[in-house]
């Protein structure tokens, strides 16, 4: 199965993908990952994009299709992806439709005030990414990672004025792609407002899966 989780930052697709792939047997792709990790490892693609994550904005198209482009290549994703945080803009869109055949885009549907919520209280893990919420998901041991033991912490773009920046540039630049794949009849919207364990059971729902 290959999947796009579409959405708004903060609306849950990371933490449903890590569910989804037990789910459905499939690797996840997130792109904001892969960034990270080249920021944490301070190659010259992290070192391209730590400002502009930093500020809330785009990685640029050409950048972020390559990457994903060759990351499609790999032996492990010929069978199905969820690609979780890509395609951001039409441009992206329309690259992935030339090298990849995708099957469903889930629409994570949430209001403004849910995102601020979520990313306000948003903690990951360094080593292993997995994400907690301080009020929701906490980590047993307050800064310790559950899952591997690395270190939780806030991500810069989890700050204040980030987080507005990056509503904004979904608004303008993300949205649009609701549109675009609804019309391919691809889409399909599943309620993100509620707590994980039930947006599994909607996500199961709306993908057929019993
Ligand atoms: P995420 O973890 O998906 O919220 O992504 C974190 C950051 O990585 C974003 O705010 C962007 O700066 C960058 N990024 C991730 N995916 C993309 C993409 N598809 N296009 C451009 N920039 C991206």
């Amino acid at each position: 199965m290959k999947l796009i989780f579409l959405g708004p930052p903060g609306a849950g697709k990371g933490t449903l993908a890590v569910k989804a792939v037990e789910i459905l047997g499939v690797q996840q792709i997130s792109t904001g990952s892969i960034f990270r990790a080249a920021v944490a490892a301070g190659s010259p693609l992290g070192l391209k994009v730590k400002a502009i994550m930093d500020a809330g904005k785009l990685v640029d198209d050409e950048t972020t299709i390559a990457l994903v482009k060759e990351r499609l290549t790999q032996a492990d994703v010929q069978k199905g992806y969820i690609l979780d945080g890509f395609p951001r803009t039409i441009p992206q869109a329309q690259a992935l439709a030339s090298f990849s055949s995708v099957e469903k885009v889930v629409n994570f549907d949430i209001p403004d005030s849910g995102v601020l919520e979520r990313l306000g209280g948003r903690r990951v893990c360094r080593m292993c990414g997995y994400n907690f919420h301080v009020k929701f998901n906490p980590p047993s041991q307050e800064g310790v990672c559950d899952h591997c033991g690395g270190e939780v912490y806030i991500r810069d773009d989890d700050q204040p004025q980030a987080i507005q920046k990056r509503l904004e540039v979904y608004r303008a630049q993300t949205e649009p792609l609701i549109g675009y794949y609804r019309e391919k009849g691809l889409l399909v919207d599943i309620d993100a407002s509620p707590m994980v364990d039930e947006i599994v059971v909607n996500f199961k729902k709306v993908m057929g899966i019993k």
